[in-house]
Formats: C-alpha cells, sequence, structure tokens
C-alpha cells in the first residue's frame, strides 16, 4: 500500500479558474508537478496531472492538491474565467 504523508509536500497556492483547479506541487523532484482538477456540480472529474504516474487511480500530486483544497477551500484563490473578463463592460475615460 501506498503511505500518503502529505507533509512532505510544499504547496503552491491552488488557483481556481472557472470549473478548475490548478496547483503547482512541489516534492522531493526538481520540477513541480502541475495538477489541474476539473470539476463540476457532481464533483470532481478526471484529474490530470503531468508526472510519470501509471498505476490505477490518482497519484499522490493530485491527492495532495485535494487535500490542500479540501482544508484550505477559502484560501483557494478565486480567478476569472476568460468569459467573465470578456463579459465586462470595458471602462472607458
Ligand atoms: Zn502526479
Amino acid at each position: 500500500m501506498h503511505s500518503m504523508d502529505s507533509s512532505s509536500f510544499n504547496y503552491a497556492t491552488p488557483r481556481k479558474r472557472g470549473n478548475l483547479i490548478q496547483a503547482k506541487v512541489e516534492a522531493s523532484e526538481i520540477t513541480p508537478h502541475q495538477v489541474s482538477i476539473p470539476f463540476d456540480a457532481g464533483g470532481i472529474t478526471p484529474t490530470c496531472c503531468n508526472c510519470a504516474y501509471d498505476y490505477d487511480g490518482w497519484c499522490k500530486h493530485i491527492i495532495a492538491t485535494l487535500l490542500t483544497c479540501s482544508r484550505q477551500l477559502e484560501r483557494i484563490e478565486e480567478r476569472p474565467t476568460l468569459e467573465h473578463l470578456l463579459n465586462r463592460p470595458l471602462a472607458i475615460f
């Protein structure tokens, strides 16, 4: 069994953009892993990470991101979606 010791990770702040949570997970590897977690009203949907994890289920970076999000939901930075930006009235002075 895998031991999921999330304390060995350093987290960048997960960012929420529309229906997507994006986070960089820094572990012992040199390159941070970029995790993308799309979700909708029904919950999270299949998730991707750029690591080489090829077992069934979610890799430890995804799990670490989900743990961070569930602990720090209020801290997830809201980012406007592109549609929101495009729909915003232009301020002309
Ligand atoms: Zn991963």
